[in-house]
């Protein structure tokens, strides 16, 4: 019978309880196995936690109450919780997740709804952060400016999707449509959790979000990107270019100085050559930094190191930094270039201006100790 095993001599203080999110899904099943819980049981406490959102054993009514009443002494439940949110004019909802535990810290993610013409929603996209904060301190980037805290745990993740999701059904009348793992850090960095939430959030018993639809951008880590390359996933991959040379990319983004374009190509190279993947490439159009004709140029030849195409960001200026909006004039003169040349090429409007919830503007701006929200 199921009680078998509990291991009836130990108190709950003695136990050292298991956080049931820290684990991937097949280590949940071992540990579940391990107490004697039949396969299906593990199936349903998965759904669960990572689609219907429980924060506690009480909530899940399919387990027998013995049952429920043995796991609240043997484990614990984390979750990532709506702090706040802030609507923007144009739909763009910001959300504040507070992380469960000591630190008290909290991370942004963001939903971009686009509509069609009779106000139905057609795509909804939640931008989820995968840090507290990064140390790759990109000087455009508020995030950057925190500094690095650390990285958040699979659960955490797919605690931002699933509560978006579920805002998402009860707002829009359908789930989230796409995920883009842009938010606060740098995905690669935080690889297992990051691949291992891709996992979750596509799994039939989670979010069920397709893989195609899910995009994990980085700054260009190459040995992660191989190494991708062979995690046989579906989902899609963008890099942060946002300069089309060494000596322009040095300046905005410290990471190129390790992590040259030559060492991007190589990676990029390997990932499609293994994949048969597409890529995107987002560039952050900066005024008369990055926008002049030999920029458009030097960013054709990237374009066509594998099949590709380029989304241009119009970027939100953030205090402090002094890298500026591109001015249409300029924007339309670096389009044309790329146009003439046949690369695939859109302009990303910005989203959210008036909520700060646009690309590179994610902080937690009201906490005065770093990284830490105090509001
Ligand atoms: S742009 Fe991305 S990698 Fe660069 S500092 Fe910001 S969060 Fe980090």
């Amino acid at each position: 019978m199921f009680v078998s095993y509990v291991v009836m001599e130990n108190t709950a203080k003695e136990i050292n309880k298991k956080d049931l999110k820290a684990l991937t899904k097949s280590g949940l099943s071992e540990f579940l196995a391990s107490l004697g819980l039949k396969s299906y049981r593990s199936d349903q406490i998965f759904q669960w936690l990572y689609q219907k959102g429980a924060a506690s054993f009480d909530e899940m009514t399919n387990l027998p109450k013995q049952l429920r009443s043995d796991m609240e002494n043997l484990a614990v439940i984390k979750k990532a919780a709506e702090y706040s949110r802030q609507e923007s004019k144009d739909g763009t909802i910001k959300f504040l997740f507070k992380l469960d535990g000591p630190d008290d810290y909290k991370v942004e993610a963001v939903l971009i709804p686009d509509f069609y013409d009779d106000g139905v929603a057609k795509r909804i996209t939640v931008c989820v952060s995968s840090q507290v904060g990064c140390m790759f301190g990109c000087s455009f980037c508020a995030t950057g400016k925190m500094g690095y805290f650390r990285s958040l745990t699979h659960g955490e993740i797919v605690d931002q999707v699933q509560a978006i999701n579920r805002l998402s059904e009860e707002k829009f009348g359908k789930k989230i449509t796409n995920i883009v793992y842009m938010g606060m850090g740098e995905p690669l960095h935080n690889y297992k959790a990051v691949m291992e939430s891709v996992r979750i959030i596509s799994d039939p018993l989670g979010p069920d979000i397709a893989q195609r639809r899910i995009t994990i951008s980085t700054v260009g880590l190459s040995k992660q990107i191989k190494q991708m390359a062979e995690e046989n996933l579906g989902v899609n991959l963008a890099i942060s270019l946002h300069a089309a040379d060494d000596e322009k990319r040095n300046k905005i983004m410290p990471i190129n100085e390790s992590l040259n374009l030559e060492k991007l190509e190589e990676a990029v190279r390997y990932y499609y050559y293994k994949t048969d993947r597409h890529l995107t490439y987002e560039y952050l159009l900066f005024d008369e930094f990055n926008d002049t004709e030999q920029d458009a140029r030097n960013l054709v030849k990237i374009a066509r190191w594998v099949p590709s195409k380029i989304n241009i960001i119009m970027y939100n200026d953030v205090a402090g930094v002094t890298l500026k909006r591109v001015r249409e004039d300029r924007l339309n003169r670096f389009m044309r270039t790329l146009v003439r040349q046949n690369v695939t090429a859109t302009v990303r409007r910005s989203r959210g201006d008036d909520i700060d919830a646009g690309c590179g503007q994610l902080a937690i701006r009201e906490g005065t100790e770093r990284g830490k929200s105090i509001i």
